[in-house]
């Protein structure tokens, strides 16, 4: 990250365990606005949790996150995050999972606008609007009443997309986004996070696509047993590795 910027997401010594489990062992990241920052890294290695902490979807143990000026200190014994502090920071980093997670018995557009109606208190007609526009984003303007199980697995995650962006989060995780799809609907859902990056969205990013990372990525990050090993350009990460187990996973998908 460039030293004179002002973060919008700071993540230092995070840790995280699940009983004796020591998942995050001090995992940081800093992440300017507008960055797009993949992670990578061996299954198990922490990175779906280390996203998880990012919107408390976990709480960690140790360390501290500080997220649009917002900071969260975290220790054994100290008190967990309030309710109203989690649902303010929800509101500010949207997620994406590999699955999906559509409300199923919701029509695509009342998936999009249950966040900013319930949550927000936008209007009903205000949220239809704004959902139609992040609909037609995501080309699937002519889906807005379709239930989600009539459409394909690439659809179902654009639907996911729209409806995290419905909440206009600042910064956006997204979870192996295409680990889940068959490989001629990969395409069109990294087209759509392209189109995000270029439009200025700040996102991490974890996935296994490595020529997606190249393109879109302003830095890669390699996830090793609960820390962050190697951070840096794509090009120092995936052309000029210096850790050796970075060196032997990128072997992997050659
Ligand atoms: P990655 O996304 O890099 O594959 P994860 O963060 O999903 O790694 O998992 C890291 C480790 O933490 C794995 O051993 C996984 O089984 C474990 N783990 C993740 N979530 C939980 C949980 N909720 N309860 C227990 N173990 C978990
Ligand atoms: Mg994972």
């Amino acid at each position: 990250m460039n030293g004179q910027q002002r973060p919008i997401l700071v993540a230092e010594g995070i840790h995280k365990s699940f009983g004796n489990l020591h998942v995050l062992k001090g995992a940081s990241l800093k992440v300017a606005p507008g960055e797009v920052v993949t992670l990578i890294g061996a299954s198990g290695s922490g990175k779906s949790t280390f996203l998880r902490c990012m919107n408390l979807l976990e709480t960690p143990q140790d360390g501290f996150l500080e997220i649009n000026g917002r900071r969260f200190g975290f220790s054994q014994t100290g008190a967990p995050p309030r309710d109203r502090e989690l649902v303010a920071l929800r509101r500010d980093v949207g997620m994406v999972f590999q699955h999906f997670n559509l409300f199923p018995h919701m029509k695509v557009i009342d998936n999009i606008i249950e966040g900013p109606v319930q949550a927000k208190g936008i209007p009903i007609g205000e949220a239809r609007e704004h959902a139609l526009d992040l609909l037609s984003k995501v080309g699937l303007a002519d889906k807005a009443d379709v239930f989600p199980s009539k459409l394909s697995g690439g659809q179902k995650q654009r639907v996911a997309i729209a409806r995290a962006l419905a909440m206009k989060p600042d910064i956006m995780l997204f979870d192996e986004p295409t680990s889940a799809l068959d490989p001629e609907l990969v395409g069109e859902v990294l087209g759509v996070i392209s189109d995000l990056a270029r439009d200025g969205m700040t996102m991490i990013l974890v996935t296994h696509e490595m020529g997606f990372a190249a393109d879109v990525s302003t830095r890669v990050g390699f996830m090793n047993n609960g820390v962050m090993a190697e951070i840096g350009t794509p090009d120092e990460i995936l052309h000029h590795p210096k850790n050796e187990r970075l060196r032997s996973f990128l072997n992997r998908f050659h």
